[in-house]
């Protein structure tokens, strides 16, 4: 968890101008995507504009957790775990007017910064790669109220927003996809993203236990062949199993 006796004084749960809520700041190893293996801090926001079925941080979602923190106060606890990488992650870390300070003063660190966003919000930030995680029309809540699956349909898809990252960034697009037919919507929407590089779309299975990943990689490994695109597993389930700051 983010310690709050290691940073200045915490502020209560009220939205703040200025400051980003935080639910957890920890050091790990990147377990998905492009830079698999690499040793990193993640800085995860809590909150999140959206609710989807499969969604492994409720605590930053469903249920978010955590004070709120100055970006200096951020960057001083990334600074005291001297790892080069940050992951900068949430729930949806764009949510955050600060982003864009917090991006700025990570970067004058000399860190190494990921974000990784649903790609549903514009913010004018900084960072290394962009890792845009666009959510299907599969990916809607199964039991919430019908007022949240209209807004999670309504907020969930922003090709400009996508766009206008890809032109910006260096990226990667990953896609969570539970079956066959979670597949069949990426291409539709990779077809209607028009231009984007192959080998930095990724596939990643849905799953929290490496047996249930291991049953999903059967037809999807194979189907990453035929299309050209990357599978990406989910390593950190592997070396760690399915447990928070992981
Ligand atoms: S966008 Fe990410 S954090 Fe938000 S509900 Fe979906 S999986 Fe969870």
């Amino acid at each position: 968890m983010f310690d709050p006796q290691e940073a200045t004084k915490p502020r209560s749960s009220r939205q703040h101008q200025g400051l980003l809520r935080i639910c957890e700041l920890y050091a790990s190893v990147q377990g998905e995507g492009l830079l698999t293996g690499m040793p990193s801090t993640f800085v995860r926001t809590s909150g999140c504009n959206l609710r989807c079925w499969f969604c492994d941080t409720p605590f930053a979602s469903w249920k978010p957790e955590g004070d709120y923190y100055a970006p200096g106060e951020i960057v001083e606890q990334c600074q005291r775990l001297g790892i080069q990488h940050v992951v900068l992650t949430g729930g949806e870390p764009m949510l955050f007017g600060a982003i864009t300070e917090l991006t700025r003063q990570l970067l004058a660190a000399g860190f190494h910064l990921t974000i990784e966003t649903a790609g549903t919000m514009w913010r004018e930030v900084y960072c290394d790669l962009m890792s845009i995680s666009p959510k299907l029309p599969s990916s809607a809540p199964r039991q919430a109220s019908d007022t949240w699956i209209a807004a999670h349909h309504a907020r969930r898809q922003r090709l400009d927003v996508v766009r206008k990252m890809m032109e910006r960034f260096e990226y990667q697009l990953k896609f969570v996809v539970d079956c066959p037919s979670d597949a069949e919507e990426v291409l539709d929407y990779l077809h209607q993203l028009g231009r984007f590089d192959r080998h930095r779309v990724l596939m990643m299975p849905q799953g929290t236990s490496q047996a249930e990943l291991d049953r999903q990689a059967q037809w999807l490994l194979p189907w990453c062949q035929e299309h050209g695109v990357r599978f990406c597993p989910r390593a950190h389930i592997a070396w760690f199993g399915n447990r928070r700051q992981t």
